[in-house]
């Protein structure tokens, strides 16, 4: 089962087992993703080792995307546990110490010195209220506002613009380290709050330079998504966070915009959380989650994420396969639904080829496809950001280049040798479109590529009779 919108599912105990992954690839998913702030290294060893298992088995490769945890402050140990928080009770945050219900030390010692009277702190994903009242000696003196329930280690979300934390704390600079161990394949930053933030990380990559995905769920990103874009390779619109960072209300609106911004810097975005969120405990969804994913789709999105569904869920594979058939009915009849894309400026001669191969495919010669050739995946980013209206076939050689690929928008990518010449990348097309059942003689396709190839970056436009080339 495929989609043009690709799939990212994210790994839990629900889907550690080879039957599971190799069953969420059918159901569509290319991209997996390891969340580094659940689970032991071990944990996150045997999702790669499955993930790497299950390309072997579908023959095609599959990306893992590790998600750093990010400047995120969280309770620290509370007794009881949970604390049930009431309107107007007196809470403290304090440096250290122990937690009950008068108070609770966090993971982020300096907190005082950031917050100021009058500050709404959010406990547990918003599900408790509290307002500073004053900040003395270290400790943080708050009122509930709105009681609820909150856990030891669960999430404490103060205004981002002014929390002192790093971008990258030690945590991440250790998920890092092991990522690149693990050789895997795209990065997510948490909590990213401007483009230096995304700067710092990409700093930490030296020459492996991975694709960073900057997960927008502050305020200040949302602000400055334009500057993120510039430095980021993705985003991702991580409604979980930014539902509790903003107010609820505001969220499909930020969503349109964020996607359409992403659209028009021709970078890929990703909406997540709560897709299906129905689906981690019924086989079927709600009509709500069914147009939530649609609307997603028609939005613009290059990928929808699944979270809890495929994580912790009792039905990831339903969960998997219903994202897939809304997304695809919804690209093949949604097409006077779609949201109209901002302008895109084509100010590169690769940007131009791709503007140009997507408007001849549009046209009334009947193309097939578009292929590209691609080593860097360049040329493939830029086709999959026209959004043409037929398959992008890229033919790359490096499979870790593949990899990352897959979480482009209508991009399928196949191996390829590194040709001779410019007639020799032509001819590995042509055939390659015929070996792998993809075009037949005589179709006609459009292809995209640089030539010299090796030595140019992407700058030719062909538009190519199938069984026509010579090596
Ligand atoms: C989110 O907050 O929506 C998100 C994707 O991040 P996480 O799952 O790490 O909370």
């Amino acid at each position: 089962m495929t989609a043009r919108t690709k799939l990212v599912c994210t790994l839990g105990p629900a889907s550690s087992t080879p039957k599971m992954v190799q069953g969420l690839v059918r159901a569509g998913a290319s991209v997996f993703r390891l969340n580094f702030s659940h689970g032991t290294p071990e944990d996150h060893d045997r999702m790669v080792a499955l993930v790497r298992q299950a390309e072997e088995v579908v023959g095609r490769p599959l990306a893992v995307l590790v998600d750093l945890p990010g400047p995120k402050v969280r309770l620290g140990q509370l007794d009881p546990d949970p604390v049930v928080f009431r309107p107007g009770q007196r809470f403290e945050l304090r440096p250290d110490g122990p937690g009950d219900e008068t108070g609770a030390p966090t993971t982020y010692p300096g907190l005082a010195g950031d917050l100021r009277p009058g500050d709404r702190v959010l406990l547990a994903d918003g599900a408790v209220e509290l307002s500073v009242e004053a900040v003395e000696e270290g400790a943080v003196r708050t009122r509930c506002v709105a009681g609820g329930v909150a856990r030891s280690g669960q999430g404490v979300n103060v205004p981002a613009e002014r929390l002192g934390l790093p971008a990258v704390t030690p945590r991440d600079r250790d998920g890092l380290a092991r990522a690149f161990a693990l050789e895997v394949d795209l990065i997510a930053q948490s909590f990213v709050r401007g483009p230096e933030d995304v700067r710092e990380l990409r700093s930490l990559m030296g020459s492996r330079n991975l694709p960073i995905i900057a997960k927008i769920e502050t305020r200040p990103a949302v602000e400055d998504v334009a500057g993120i874009l510039e430095e980021a390779d993705a985003i991702m619109i991580a409604r979980g966070d930014l539902g509790v960072e903003l107010p609820n209300e505001e969220i499909p609106l930020i969503q349109k915009e964020l996607v359409r911004a992403a659209r028009a810097a021709g970078r890929p975005a990703i909406v997540a959380t709560q897709m299906l969120e129905s689906m981690i405990h019924a086989p079927r969804p709600t009509r709500a989650e069914t147009t939530d994913v649609a609307n997603a789709v028609l939005d613009g999105a290059d990928a929808v994420m699944l979270s809890g569904e495929t994580a912790v869920g009792d039905y990831p594979f339903e969960a998997a396969a219903t994202a897939t058939t809304i997304a695809s009915y919804a690209e093949s009849r949604g097409g006077p639904f779609r949201a109209i894309p901002a302008a895109r400026h084509h100010t590169t001669a690769g940007a131009a080829v791709a503007h140009a191969a997507a408007s001849i495919q549009a046209s009334e010669l009947g193309v097939v496809a578009i292929t590209c050739y691609t080593e860097t995946g360049r040329t493939a980013k830029l086709l999959s950001a026209e959004r043409p209206g037929v398959p992008v076939y890229a033919f790359i050689p490096p499979v870790d280049v593949r990899r990352a690929m897959c979480l482009l928008w209508g991009v399928e990518t196949l191996p390829a040798e590194v040709p001779a010449d410019t007639d020799g990348m032509i001819a590995l097309m042509d055939e390659g479109l015929q070996i792998h059942g993809l075009a037949r003689t005589d179709d006609l396709v459009v292809m995209a590529a640089a030539s010299p190839t090796g030595r140019a970056t992407t700058n030719m436009l062909k538009i190519h009779r199938v069984g026509s080339s010579v090596r």
